[in-house]
């Protein structure tokens, strides 16, 4: 036991450390989620919307806000109906709040679904490079994360998917469409033929959806009649919400009844709440800025393509770019024009965000400076 004075005095001769912890044994080594939090002019590294939402938006979530505060000595209604009411009427497809459940971020959905489906002796699947919350929360429920393998060009075919469900046999199947860092999206044969060949829980993160070109698929359609496909989506990337932490799930309603098992009672605040439904009634607002980011992404695409690069067709709001010569080095160039992007730790490649008009010609302005001709 290390002993501290009366008077809180934690000045220790020897340092402790998280190793000298008693910390479950397969946490240890592990290295928490880390996208760098610089204070930088050029944010284009986590796929924030990099548009704050409009005036008159915020205005109308202020007055929720302020309403709501008035009643904060009770706590919120753990159901939320109003919230799965919004969320459903805005995914449309025939859903009603029945389908929907709700969390602080899609990463609270995935950890409760990993939490009620997943757990020890219990397996996920992946398809690296993946969203890399992915595999840390399933390491932080115990869960084994098993990583399956991307055909060419990162595509999953449904054959592909089908062998990986049938040789690994696990517990969860995760895709994520359009995936991070990727871009690409997935097919609809892909998800359905993974879901035939498994009878557990399918998840498709959606994050990037709205993203997507106008009538791409979206795993909603598949949800009628498959009962243990869940599709996740998030506030945090399309509404320009991401500090206001709201995530949620489209499924067939048991899936709600099995995360009310494992969800802390009362887990989305009053304010949340609050603050989401004004969001969400003002949808159209909310999402006009998604034309001009994708305006943004197809000219980082075109810019790159041009300077000699290989940027992946995205379909969400960031490009990957591979033909990078040393990806570390070109990072640390940005970063001292106080533009930062993300080095994923792929050989060759980075990834960047779609970023305001500004932004964009700042890093593309940038990227020709850094680029020898070729
Ligand atoms: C950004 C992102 C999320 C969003 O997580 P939140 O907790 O909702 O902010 C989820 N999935 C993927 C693939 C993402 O890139």
């Amino acid at each position: 036991m290390s002993s501290t004075s009366p008077d809180g005095d934690f000045s220790d001769p020897r340092p402790f450390s998280l190793a000298d912890l008693p910390i479950r044994d397969d946490l240890r080594g592990l290295t928490p989620y880390g996208a760098p939090e610089l204070k930088v002019k050029v944010a284009l590294n986590v796929n924030e919307n990099t548009h704050p939402i409009p005036e008159a938006v915020a205005r109308s979530i202020i007055e929720a806000l302020a309403t709501q505060l008035l009643t904060v000595n009770r706590y919120p209604d753990r159901e939320f109906p109003a919230l799965r009411d919004s969320l459903a009427s805005y995914l449309g497809h025939g859903l009603t709040r029945e389908n929907i459940w709700a969390a602080n971020g899609s990463n609270e959905v995935l950890q409760q679904i990993l939490q009620a489906f997943g757990g020890p002796g219990r397996s996920v699947l992946g398809f690296p490079p993946t969203y890399s919350m992915h595999s840390i929360i399933a390491a932080g429920t115990g869960t084994e994360w098993i990583a399956g393998e991307r055909d060419a060009g990162y595509e999953i075919s449904p054959q592909t998917a089908v062998d990986w469900v049938t040789r690994t046999d696990p517990d969860l199947v995760f895709f994520c469409s359009p995936n991070n860092p990727t871009g690409t999206a997935i097919t609809l044969d892909t998800i359905a033929a993974a879901y035939d060949a498994t009878d557990k829980i399918v998840v498709v993160d959606e994050a990037y959806a709205e993203f997507g070109l106008a009538g791409d698929p979206t795993a909603l359609s598949l949800l009628p009649g498959r009962d243990r496909l869940i599709v996740t989506r998030t506030m945090s990337k399309a509404f320009a919400f991401a500090g206001a932490r709201l995530g949620y799930l489209a499924a067939a309603p048991a899936i709600s009844d099995a995360l009310r098992l494992v969800r802390l009672p009362y887990h989305l605040s009053a304010l949340t709440q609050a603050a989401a439904v004004a969001a969400l009634a003002h949808a159209p607002e909310m999402l006009a800025m998604v034309d001009d980011i994708k305006r943004q992404r197809d000219r980082i695409e075109d810019a790159l393509r041009e300077l000699g690069y290989t940027p992946f067709p995205s379909a969400s709001n960031f490009v990957l770019f591979g033909g990078v010569p040393d990806s570390h080095e070109l990072f640390e160039q940005l970063l001292e024009r106080d533009i930062i992007i993300r080095d994923l730790g792929i050989p060759g490649h980075l990834r960047v965000s779609a970023g305001t008009e500004d932004e964009t010609t700042a890093f593309l302005d940038a990227m020709r400076d850094l680029t020898p001709s070729r």
